[in-house]
């Protein structure tokens, strides 16, 4: 018997089970794919030695000490600062949207004070934006839309961003200054030898089963502990009694080159409606301290798909926040399941938060535990 069996070992799963285990209480952890990580889950290429984020880029940021100081107990970090280019029209931009942006667009030399009043100077009047379009418009103007925001959401959710609601952006960050640093918080930076060394130590002397789906012995698995903690998606646990929960996805396409250096940045987006991808992604740029030590380099073309089985960006449009609310209320009416991380929640979570409300999570059992 265990006191849990936690279904995922991704940061929620892996997070949570290292933390009862510490705190005496017997724990097993079950999985459905061939390794531990979810989707922060990265592999040392053997042929090029660069270390690859199988389901996507994972750049580590937090504003909270606390996380920072727990996730360095397990890895080093680096100092990477994560910056991002984006071409569009065939030209090369600084994103997010900031003074330098603004200047080589409109090919002009403003200064921080200027910028603010230019801008407001090419905002039309729009009380109400009904939609996507119309709130970026109200943001950031008609130009500075259209050249970098339109493409990219028609690409990313495959629909007009007319018919998108006005409530998907609730603020577009425009810097009248040349602060190019892509996240605001003040800790960032990538673990030395990539994620799996962190989930590795985190589940040391866990029982672990991998390649083991919940679903498939779900009776079994609960006859085994007083708690399950399913970090899976919500709608799956109901066997989809309200509906389908709508995600978005995105289809890698990996290409390795003799090359030295293909973009010299480790993540350009392409705005353009045309590029059928949304960004290529170079991650040796990732590690410059051993950047020397790869041989030739890795780029990964993101096309933005449909994908059942890899459900990556929660829609969340109306209908699907109707469904989740009735998931929501079906789960609490469960007894001894603790439902948490960004499937069992259907919120894009960042890696910091769902750590950090794995621990709180624990903070609460802590009394029962
Ligand atoms: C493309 C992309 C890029 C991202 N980039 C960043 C970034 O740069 N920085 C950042 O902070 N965050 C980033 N994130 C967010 C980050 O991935 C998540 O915050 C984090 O992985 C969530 O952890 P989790 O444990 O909730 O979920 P997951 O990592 O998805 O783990 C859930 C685990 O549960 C398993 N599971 C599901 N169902 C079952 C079942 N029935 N039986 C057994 N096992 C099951 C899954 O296989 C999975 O391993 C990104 C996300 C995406 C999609």
């Amino acid at each position: 018997m265990y006191d849990f069996v936690v279904v995922g070992a991704g940061f929620f799963g892996a997070v949570f089970a290292h933390e009862v285990q510490k705190a005496g209480k017997r724990v097993l952890v079950i999985e459905k794919r061939d390794h531990i990580g979810g989707n922060c889950y990265s592999y040392d290429d053997p042929e090029t030695n660069i270390n690859i984020h199988k389901y996507g880029p994972h750049i580590f940021h937090t504003p909270d000490k606390k996380i920072w100081d727990y996730m360095n107990s397990f890895a080093d970090f680096n100092h990477y600062q994560h910056r991002v280019l984006t071409n569009a029209g065939g030209r090369i931009y600084s994103m997010p949207i900031n003074l330098a942006t603004i200047n080589q667009f409109y090919n002009l030399t403003l200064t921080p004070g200027e910028a603010g009043e230019f801008l407001k100077s090419k905002i039309p009047a729009i009380p109400t934006p009904a939609n996507l379009e119309e709130k970026a418009i109200s943001l950031i103007g008609p130009e500075l839309y259209e050249t970098f925001i339109k493409g990219y959401t028609i690409k990313q959710w495959d629909c007009d961003p007319g018919d998108l609601p006005a409530e998907v952006i609730t603020r577009l960050p425009v810097r009248t200054s040349y602060d190019n640093i892509y996240y605001n918080d003040h800790y960032q930076g990538m673990p030395i030898g990539g994620y799996m060394p962190i989930f590795t130590k985190l589940l040391e002397g866990v029982s672990l089963e991998l390649k083991t789906d919940f679903f498939e012995k779900r009776d079994y698995w609960r006859s085994l502990a007083r708690t399950i903690v399913y970090t899976g998606p919500i709608d799956r646990y109901f066997d989809y009694r309200y509906g389908k929960l709508r995600w978005r996805s995105v289809r890698f396409e990996i290409e390795k080159m003799s090359l030295e250096d293909y973009q010299g940045v480790s993540i350009m987006n392409y705005a353009d409606q045309q590029v059928p991808y949304t960004r290529i992604l170079e991650p040796k740029h990732f590690y410059r301290e051993s950047i020397n030590l790869s041989r030739g380099t890795v780029v990964i073309r993101e096309y933005p798909c449909d994908d059942p089985d890899e459900p990556y960006y929660p829609v969340n449009l109306k209908a699907d926040q109707a469904i989740l609310s009735e998931y929501q209320k079906a789960q609490s009416q469960e007894k001894n399941v603790v439902f948490g991380g960004r499937l069992a929640e259907y919120k894009y979570y960042d890696m910091y938060q769902v750590i950090s409300s794995a621990l709180k999570q624990v903070e609460k059992l802590r009394e029962m535990i």
